[in-house]
């Protein structure tokens, strides 16, 4: 099963929200339909916060839900190594959880 979900990287507009090609281009992850279908059950992207844009700064999706702000729930374990936070030591994903926090 699935839903919809405004698309957080453009925020439902449908246009890319840096305007790294044009003004006019679409935006990457809803391919410029402003929602995005995910699978249920999901829960929000610790690793971007929902934002849909990756917190390391580069003008790019999250790599961890690939933009939507949200992923799909794989496990309910807080992952014990960066402890729910998704992230290791360095800034970037955690290599156990793989940046979502749970197992
Ligand atoms: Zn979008
Ligand atoms: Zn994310
Ligand atoms: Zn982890």
């Amino acid at each position: 099963m699935s839903t919809k979900i405004k698309c957080p990287f453009c925020g439902g507009i449908g246009k890319d929200p840096f305007n790294l090609l044009s003004k006019t281009s679409q935006c990457q992850v809803c391919n410029g339909l402003g929602a995005v279908e995910i699978d249920v059950p999901f829960r929000v992207c610790v690793f971007c916060s929902g934002t849909g844009k990756n917190p390391l700064g580069a003008r790019v999706p999250c790599i961890v839900c690939k933009g939507k702000g949200n992923y799909v729930i794989t496990g309910d374990d807080i992952c014990v190594k960066c402890i729910g936070t998704g992230r290791a030591a360095d800034g970037l994903p955690c290599t156990v959880c793989k940046g979502t926090g749970y197992n």
